[in-house]
């Protein structure tokens, strides 16, 4: 009868930290008592581990088992300490070397027949525990591909508790990956089947499109219902570029805490584009839940895009909810259990019709709400969240003639995509050595610092200033998206026409 010890990772949102799980079988009272801040799920790996264990065939101690998981300070949520619970326990009992369960880290749910269960966040505990070397990780093998995203991790898949017990007995290694982890380095996903070239008419809607790809800027578009702000607002994913590696990372291990990952090929290469309905409530668009805290549609939509369409109709205090994600790029989830804060730094499109009635605009309108009703409408939406937005459009039908005109120029997301790579690699490079990678991100001070626009390019601002339809926090913004019209016209910096367009953009009178 002896002491046992062996590690396994915790999930803060979507941060790994390493725990270690000891185990003591000795005399007592036959029984198994686990400390260090268990929540439910925990109580009942208990259970879990017994039954996996007996029907397994190995022996259940009949002692007294203390398991201790520490530091106990932290909290510990979840099913996936099952597997390194019934590895201390195997060690203490003496049915597996001690010494062989003391390295790995082990991570897994147990099913009551001793097969092992995939668990939610795979990736960021994996990430947790390689954080400062090479480590080799026990995990299920549903689990096994996102493990083996990690590149210092050498992942043992195993199906059940004998395969486990097997390769600890004996050094057997179960069956290997079908695939090396090299081979799994981000896949390139298929651009989604819709394409800019779809749509029609709506050149301003596009070229704001472009825009806001290029250089991460809020976007809201406000005109009635059938002008095709879904369809463009859909389209924006087709612009942006694949996500660079430590960004798959990122939004991967998001995904995976959420458990929306597919297991087959799990990294997460394109930017996501998620579009809550407006009944959606605070919990789901920012993230919460009662017991475990999943991340919201908010950082689901993390290095990618947040569509919300009829803006207006969402509740107020769930669009009070995107500023302080819009404000930092995270989101600070408060719960009895303490706060855990998720990434947020997504690319917002709002959409809205201009009244409350919805009436598409067709010839002879068949709207009658009053100027007071429409301005009410909109109003939830004014203030601290459309001050967090750089271009606005109004997007009307186009009339027949337009259409006919413009589907000969109309362009291709590639063409458009390539183009806004092109813009933002030309950020990239002049903000390299900062944090920031896309005009949108880079901060006030830095702004005034080192990307103040020339003079004469600033001449248009300074006398909106002055007369007030420009505030302080605006003609940051504005300054901002006039970066990105220099980036997209191949200029060094921006001029008076970039300023002058960007403004019109931040008025929303078109550009
Ligand atoms: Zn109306």
């Amino acid at each position: 009868m002896a002491v046992a010890r062996t590690r396994s990772v915790a999930l803060i949102g979507v941060t790994g930290r390493i725990v270690e799980v000891e185990a003591d079988v000795g005399n007592g009272l036959a029984g198994i008592h686990l400390i260090g801040l268990p929540d439910t799920a925990l109580s009942e790996a208990r259970e879990r581990v017994r039954s996996a264990m007996v029907n397994s065939r190995f022996p259940w101690p009949d002692a007294r088992i203390t398991v201790s998981l520490f530091p106990a300070s932290l909290p510990k949520r979840g099913s996936q300490f099952d597997l390194a619970i019934a590895v201390a326990i195997l060690g203490a009992a003496g049915v597996v070397p001690p010494d062989r369960v003391s390295t790995p880290f082990f991570l897994g749910e147990l099913g009551l027949d001793g097969r092992l269960r995939p668990v939610r966040g795979i990736l960021p505990s994996v990430l947790g525990a390689a954080k400062t070397c090479e480590v080799t990780v026990v995990v299920p093998a549903a689990n096994a591909a996102e493990a083996a995203l990690v590149p210092d991790a050498k992942v043992i898949p195993v199906a059940d508790l004998r395969q486990l017990v097997g390769w600890l007995r004996d050094g057997e290694e179960p069956p290997a990956l079908a695939e090396s982890p090299d081979d799994a380095a981000i896949p390139t996903t298929e651009l989604p089947s819709v394409d800019l070239a779809d749509v029609v008419g709506q050149p301003i809607g596009r070229r704001a499109l472009e825009v806001c790809a290029a250089g991460g800027h809020n976007l809201w578009m406000l005109g009635p219902p059938g002008t095709g702000k879904t369809m463009l607002a859909e389209r924006l994913p087709t612009l942006l570029p694949d996500l660079e590696l430590d960004h798959a990372l990122e939004v991967t291990a998001i995904h995976s805490v959420a458990g929306v990952l597919p297991p087959s090929s799990p990294m997460i290469s394109r930017p996501p584009y998620v579009s809550p309905h407006h009944t959606a409530t605070a919990a789901a668009l920012v993230g919460g839940g009662s017991t475990v805290v999943r991340p919201g549609a908010v950082s689901l939509a993390h290095r990618g895009t947040l569509f919300l369409d009829e803006a207006p109709e969402f509740p107020r205090h769930v669009l009070d909810s995107l500023r302080q994600p819009l404000e930092s790029g995270q989101v600070t989830v408060a719960r009895a259990a303490g706060t855990i804060t998720f990434p947020a730094r997504f690319l917002l499109v709002l959409a809205a019709n201009p009244c409350p009635c919805s009436q598409p605009a067709t010839p002879g309108d068949a709207c009658q709400c009053t100027p007071a009703l429409r301005r009410r409408y909109l109003a939830k939406l004014s203030g601290p969240l459309l001050d967090r937005v750089d271009v606005k459009v109004t997007v009307a039908r186009s009339s027949k003639a337009e259409l006919m005109a413009d589907r000969t120029f109309v362009e291709s997301s590639k063409t458009v995509a390539e183009r806004v790579l092109n813009a933002r690699q030309r950020a990239a490079k002049r903000l390299d050595g900062t944090p920031w990678r896309t005009n949108a991100e880079i901060s006030s001070a830095a702004l005034h610092a080192d990307y103040r626009p020339c003079d004469a390019a600033m001449k248009p601002l300074s006398s909106c200033l002055e007369s007030g339809t420009l505030s302080a926090r605006g003609l940051d913004r504005v300054v901002r998206v006039a970066w990105t019209l220099a980036d997209l016209a191949d200029r060094d910096q921006p001029g008076e026409e970039e300023t002058s367009r960007a403004l019109a953009f931040w008025l929303g009178v078109g550009a």
